[in-house]
């Protein structure tokens, strides 16, 4: 699952087809031979090739890499497209077979040179083109642009489509495939491309005569800046570990440990899966942090991201407003729980509770209750960082020493051990103390910081009816639990309950950009409308609010909720995980608990039913393990959380699981 990069993989596309990339192709790979390089070419997919036969360009390719195995891996009788190739044959480009045996070649040698099909955006598939298919290989581009009229066009586009897609651009070479360019005017296009495009133009291949004549090839590819192909890439990850090192301070992480560990750094991602620097790849097994919905570079919000860029990156909500905002907030209204009808932007969850408090206060006060200043808060919640969200779920021993900065929150046990004793509690304090409150703020369905604790939907409504009948407003933090991650699009609307306040975050622009959100009731939010000297104004609001980048994409998120019905993934994912985790993990010793709502799932590792000691560190250990088999997992304490992609195939769920198993099972019983 985890591939150690050793060789390299270059890609050649054309800005279109026919711009001569075979022979390119070829050439380099004759130069870079003769030059002591142990490189091959292959062409993954050619169409208008019989079946049987390896057709004319990957002849010359085998001819160039001077190998006896075909140069070509799949090919399609007629000369089409390969998805409309394949479809005349009743076929389908397998695109993950075609990586495993690209990856299988490039292994065989120390530079692949993978020619593309036409141009970048040729469909190999329904939804996956031969752009997707280099970024899967995670290979370097080279692009082959004819030499004469139109090519500052058609080579321009070509790079902005490589860049749209984070690929690695080495250069471009013009070819001269006729031999009747005019020198001068193909210096002209050369010096226009490079400086247009900011990109390096190794310089213009001849004309060779007979194609097939591999030294004069690789002549002619020898007047070629041939250096970036020569070079070893540079090492990104110790310049990113060095710098980071050096410079950067964590959240949530001890230093003396981080700088015994060997960084994890991320260059891309690519559906569930996460690219270090050096190529490896990852199956994120906690969405990264809880975030990514649809996976990672899905096309539809990388679209979204790219056009709202184009048009404007930010502009502030402070008293203005613009479509990508206004219109999600339409959206989210129509897709909340019944009543939430306001939209006030954020970009943290934690900020995003903040403003809920005050809301909640300030609603209160404006509603002629200025007594109502306390909020009621459960046992082990979490609601962020800032001072507001800490006072409301205060947990030892992150905020130890944070309390002259808190206000003192009423807090009640936290119901996942026992929802009768926690009502209990709760309608005794609203009892006494119910005039006095502002609000209840829970986390529907699972406290999820707390170690993926979960309670019943009977517990959430019994709760908020209490909350209201006291008076007091409910507010339901779901930037854990928001977004499919429980089953439902909203925990609380799943469960039944209508808050009056409901904080959102993480997933609500997919895992993109930071956005977050908090929902009122058309009534709360009339409050605040006054005249202006009677200040009701809500004086809160920070300079990128409403990021209309954030915004567009967060837009483009929900419309996937719908197309691609990733609900129903959710929930299809959940039913795997429940089976793998029974099937895998539940009966390892170690393992105390398996909390799971949804996809959400925490796993609490404990020694025959006591806590490890903490200076074990057993969760950090058990993560780590699982990153040497190629899952990435955060822990909470000793508890190791599971919450992927709501669109994890059940085949990467599988690795997800297993790995994790491995993990504790190498771990805990090393230390038994
Ligand atoms: N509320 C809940 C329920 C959370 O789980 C979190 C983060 N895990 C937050 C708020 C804070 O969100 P952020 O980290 O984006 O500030």
């Amino acid at each position: 699952m985890r591939r150690a990069r050793l060789s390299r993989i270059l890609a050649v596309t054309g800005t279109g087809t026919g711009v001569g990339k075979t022979v390119l192709t070829a050439a380099l790979c004759a130069a870079l031979r003769q030059r002591g390089v142990d490189c091959r070419a292959l062409k993954p997919v050619a169409t208008g090739v019989a079946a049987g036969e390896e057709g004319e360009d990957a002849s010359l390719l085998r001819l160039a890499s001077a190998a006896t195995a075909p140069a070509v891996l799949e090919t399609f009788r007629l000369p089409r497209s390969p998805l409309a190739a394949a479809a005349a044959e009743g076929r389908e480009v397998d695109i993950e077979a075609l990586v495993r045996s690209v990856e299988a070649r490039a292994g065989e040698c120390d530079l692949l040179l993978v020619e593309g099909v036409g141009g970048l955006l040729v469909p190999l598939t329904r939804r996956r083109t031969v752009r997707d298919l280099l970024r899967r290989l995670d290979a370097e581009l080279l692009i082959a642009a004819p030499a004469g009229l139109g090519t500052i066009n058609h080579t321009a586009l070509t790079v902005e489509a490589a860049r749209g897609a984070g690929l690695r651009l080495l250069g471009v070479v013009l070819v001269d495939a006729h031999g009747e360019d005019d020198p001068g005017f193909v210096a002209e296009n050369a010096a226009q491309i490079a400086e247009q495009c900011a990109i390096p133009v190794l310089g213009v291949l001849a004309h060779v005569g007979d194609p097939t004549d591999i030294d004069a090839l690789a002549e002619a590819a020898g007047e070629l800046d041939l250096s970036p192909l020569l070079e070893e890439p540079a090492d990104a990850t110790a310049a990113v570990v060095a710098a980071d090192r050096g410079h950067v301070w964590h959240p949530f992480t001890q230093t003396s440990e981080w700088r015994e560990e060997e960084p994890l750094t991320i260059r891309s991602g690519d559906g569930c899966w996460l690219i270090d620097e050096s190529g490896r790849r990852y199956l994120d097994g906690v969405s990264s942090l809880w975030c990514s919905v649809h996976g990672h570079a899905h096309p539809a919000l990388d679209r979204a991201a790219h056009e709202q860029l184009g048009r404007i990156a930010h502009s502030t909500f402070l008293g203005q407003t613009h479509a990508p905002g206004a219109l999600l907030a339409e959206e989210l209204a129509a897709a909340a729980p019944p009543g939430l009808n306001r939209v006030f932007y954020c970009e943290a969850g934690a900020a995003a509770v903040e403003v809920a408090l005050r809301i909640a206060l300030l609603a209160q006060r404006h509603a002629g209750h200025p007594e109502r200043t306390r909020f009621v808060a459960l046992g082990d919640a979490y609601h962020g960082d800032t001072a507001g969200a800490v006072s409301v779920g205060r947990s030892e021993p992150f905020h130890t020493g944070l309390d002259p900065l808190l206000f003192p929150a009423r807090t009640v046990p936290s119901p996942h051990l026992d929802e009768a004793a926690s009502l209990q509690a709760l309608a005794a304090l609203l009892d006494v103390e119910g005039d006095e409150v502002a609000a209840l703020i829970v986390e529907p369905r699972v406290q999820a910081a707390a170690g993926m604790l979960t309670h019943g939907d009977g517990w959430l409504r019994a709760a908020s009816g209490l909350a209201h009948r006291h008076g007091a407003l409910f507010i339901a933090d779901e930037v854990a639990t928001g977004f499919g991650r429980t089953g439902d699009l909203f925990a609380s609307a799943g469960a039944g309950v209508a808050p009056d306040v409901l904080c959102l975050g993480k997933g609500l622009s997919g895992g993109y950009l930071p956005l977050s959100a908090v929902m009122t009731t058309e009534e709360v939010f009339d409050r605040f409308t006054a005249p202006y000297l009677e200040h009701r104004t809500l004086y809160y609001g920070h300079t990128y609010t409403g990021n209309p980048v954030a915004c567009a994409v967060a837009r483009a998120s929900l419309r996937l909720f719908e197309e691609e019905a990733t609900l129903a993934s959710a929930r299809r994912l959940a039913g795997t995980l429940e089976r793998l985790l029974d099937e895998r993990v539940a009966g390892l010793p170690a393992v105390f608990e398996i909390r799971r709502r949804g996809v959400m799932t925490g796993i609490e590792l404990r020694a025959g039913g006591t806590p490890f000691d903490p200076a074990l560190r057993v969760g950090r250990r058990t993560i780590l393990a699982a990153r040497e088999r190629g899952v990435v997992v955060r822990p909470l304490a000793d508890t190791v959380v599971l919450n992927p992609p709501l669109v994890m195939p059940d085949v990467e769920a599988e690795l997800l699981v297993t790995a994790v198993a491995e993990a504790i099972a190498e771990v805990t019983g090393r230390l038994s």
